[in-house]
């Protein structure tokens, strides 16, 4: 009789559970293949994001199953611009998006990725990840384990960015994300994009007749007030649509979540062999309202070929670089878009432009807001 040839099984841990952690574990666990999260927070969770996800998602999570529609998302499709001064244009959005919050939305895809059959260490942080030859090791303060293969879904910026030496954490970035959850009278469709003095802050509704309030701002803005009510009320409320919602609206949170040193800088999708995701893999600036969907698009283009690896269908190498001529082509010239636009905000003069832009140069305005979103997947 001929002998069967049985692959031994590989072990998978995936580093982080937001979006991109959440959807890899999603996708694996449907395949039948075991994954490992490893989450330092516990759900559910609040955490800084204007919880506008673009409809270039809803085929993709219809299709497993991972469109909340039972939490009730808002469907969102006009945006409103306004400058420093309070000049406000209006655009269609096009594909437009749904509003969730990340505290909702995260719990959900956690329930869905367990019920799948993925696996959770949740309260967990991991120190250090080290490639060894032909699979990792990883350290958390009382564990070491092993894996062999890595996916590197731990966010914007980690202690493990550190450990792992990567290049854009020399850098230091000024921004600072400050997020609330509000009851104010804000129409249901629309996602308003409000400029201030060094920041942006948006507004759109979410589950719950609530809305999400979240800007994005200098930290020498904070600094230079004192504090953030005191900038809020000397800085923000210089536009008077951001001084009216703030007067106007009962808050939800006893403090403001925030977030420090949030960067835009260039990443590498995989380093030192790790499958990177999400904004570990590099991060388009807020006011696209993009991140999430490429999170997720990301999360579903390393899962499909890290599921060919496991299979032995493709090597490690062929897997790498096939991640990354994918990536490249879908997200390196949306996050450079990104950039660009992003100094059209946050001044009087160049906000004052965007706005004219946006009343008199539409199909312009319209352009440049395609260069920053995808095409549905
Ligand atoms: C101010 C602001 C507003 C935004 N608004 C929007 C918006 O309206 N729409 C949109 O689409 N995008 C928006 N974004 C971007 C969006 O939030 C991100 O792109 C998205 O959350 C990326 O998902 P992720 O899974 O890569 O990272 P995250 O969702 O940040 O998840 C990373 C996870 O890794 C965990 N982690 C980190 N280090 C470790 C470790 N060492 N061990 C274990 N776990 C670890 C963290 O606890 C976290 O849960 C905004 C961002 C900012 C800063």
């Amino acid at each position: 009789m001929k002998a069967r040839f049985c692959a031994v099984k590989k072990t998978i841990i995936v580093v982080g559970g937001g979006l991109a952690g959440l959807v890899t574990a999603n996708i694996l666990a449907r395949a039948g293949i075991a994954c490992t999260v490893i989450e330092k927070k516990e759900y559910p969770f609040h955490r800084v994001c204007g919880e506008y996800v673009s409809n270039e998602t809803l085929p993709f999570l219809k299709s497993l199953g991972l469109f909340p529609e039972e939490l009730n998302p808002i469907q969102i499709n006009r945006f409103q611009l306004t400058s420093v001064n309070g000049k406000s244009a209006e655009l269609p959005l096009g594909l437009g998006g749904f509003g969730i919050s990340r505290f909702s939305f995260d719990q959900f895809l956690y329930q869905k990725a367990k019920s799948n059959g993925a696996e959770f260490l949740l309260k967990t942080e991991v120190d250090s990840l080290h490639f060894t030859g032909d699979g990792f090791e990883i350290r958390t303060r009382d564990k070491q384990m092993e894996a062999d293969i890595v996916v590197g879904t731990f966010g914007k910026r980690s202690k493990l960015d550190v450990s792992l030496n990567r290049d854009f954490i020399h850098q230091r970035s000024p921004y600072v994300g400050v997020k609330y959850h509000i009851r104010t009278d804000h129409p249901s469709d629309l996602i308003a994009l409000h400029n201030f003095q060094d920041g942006y802050c948006g507004i759109s509704n979410i589950e719950e007749g609530k809305s999400c309030l979240c800007y994005l701002t200098h930290r020498n803005n904070i600094k230079d007030f004192g504090s953030i009510k005191e900038m809020e009320e000397n800085a923000l409320f210089k536009n008077p649509f951001l001084k009216s919602i703030f007067s106007n609206s009962d808050f939800l949170f006893d403090k403001p979540e925030t977030i420090n040193e949030v960067s835009f800088e260039i990443k590498k999708p995989v380093e030192n062999h790790i499958m990177m995701s999400g904004d570990a893999a590099g991060m388009i600036t807020p006011l696209c309202g993009n991140g999430m969907a490429m999170a997720i698009h990301s999360a579903k283009v390393l899962s499909e070929l890290v599921k060919d690896f496991y299979n032995e269908k493709i090597t490690r190498n062929k897997m790498e670089q096939k991640y990354l001529l994918q990536w490249n082509s879908l997200f390196a010239k949306r996050l450079w878009a990104g950039r660009q636009i992003q100094k059209l905000f946050g001044s009087g003069r160049a906000s004052d432009f965007a706005v004219n832009l946006a009343r008199q140069a539409k199909p312009v305005a319209k352009f440049l807001i395609s260069k920053t979103h995808g095409n549905p997947f």
